[in-house]
């Protein structure tokens, strides 16, 4: 793990009254880490908040938790959570919220269940996809029985599950250690003065992001714990602070002492 000196940077400004930005200061993977607990004591994050219960659950008698993640997965992509979750009650008003009752369910039926998520007609298909997947593997208990890479290779080779849609059902459906890099995620890593990393690959940028917040050492369980974690600090800061027009007086990268200044601000 990386140790990191805040005691380096007390202030924001240093001897001859230059700003010191966090780019100049820090390099990602200790920023990284020194932004961590900033993040955590202005958000009130916990272990229990930001973990891999962190999903939000909306079926009552879901038989399967990962194939609704699955779902929820498939539905969030170009949308908004509350489009989602109206989505996630049709269905379950509707009765389809299995693999089976997906994959048997008429098309006309899906569709018209999942339309306020939008794109329906595509993500109708892609959760009849993602169904026979399940079915044919045995559902949850058999893709809980595989690999890491195994279920990362089967899940990566279903049409409509992408490597954002994976990495969300391999770490709150599967409790596998895999960062979810997102929208925020990107956004976050620009903003803190790091645009190129920022457009790495999907891969590239999550391998390395693993690499800078998790420690080998750790169990598996710490390792999805921490994952986890991070998600939901990335994702809880820009909804509330690091938004497309962000809030940066109220944003605790700014205002924190311990850290030099976000060059966006
Ligand atoms: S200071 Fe502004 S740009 Fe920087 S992380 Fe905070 S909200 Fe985002």
């Amino acid at each position: 793990m990386l140790a990191v000196q805040l005691g380096a940077f007390p202030n924001r400004i240093n001897a001859t009254g230059v700003v010191i930005t966090m780019q100049q200061a820090l390099p990602l993977a200790v920023l990284l880490a020194a932004i961590k607990p900033v993040l955590a004591a202005a958000l009130g994050a916990s272990k229990q908040s930001f973990g891999v219960d962190w999903w939000p659950q909306q079926w009552a008698q879901a038989e399967e938790r990962a194939f609704e993640i699955a779902v929820g997965a498939v539905l969030t992509q170009n949308t908004r959570w509350e489009n989602v979750q109206m989505a996630l009650s049709q269905l379950e008003k509707a009765g389809i919220i299995n693999a089976s009752q997906v994959w048997e369910s008429p098309l006309s039926a899906l569709q018209a269940a999942i339309r306020p998520a939008g794109f329906y007609r595509i993500k109708a298909g892609y959760l009849k996809n993602t169904a026979r997947f399940w079915l044919d593997s045995g559902g949850q208990a058999g893709l809980a029985a595989q690999s890491d890479e195994d279920l990362q290779r089967g899940l990566s080779a279903v049409k409509g599950l992408g490597v954002e849609s994976v990495a969300d059902i391999l770490l709150y459906g599967f409790a596998r250690p895999v960062w979810v890099v997102d929208a925020y995620t990107r956004r976050l890593i620009d903003r803190l003065g790091f645009p190129e990393e920022a457009r790495w690959s999907y891969h590239k940028l999550a391998e390395f992001l693993f690499k800078a917040t998790i420690n080998p050492h750790w169990t598996p369980l710490q390792q999805v714990e921490q994952c986890a974690y991070w998600h939901g600090l990335i994702v809880a800061h820009a909804k509330r602070y690091c938004r497309k027009k962000p809030l940066c007086r109220q944003c605790p990268l700014h205002a924190s002492r311990d850290l030099p200044i976000c060059p966006s601000v």
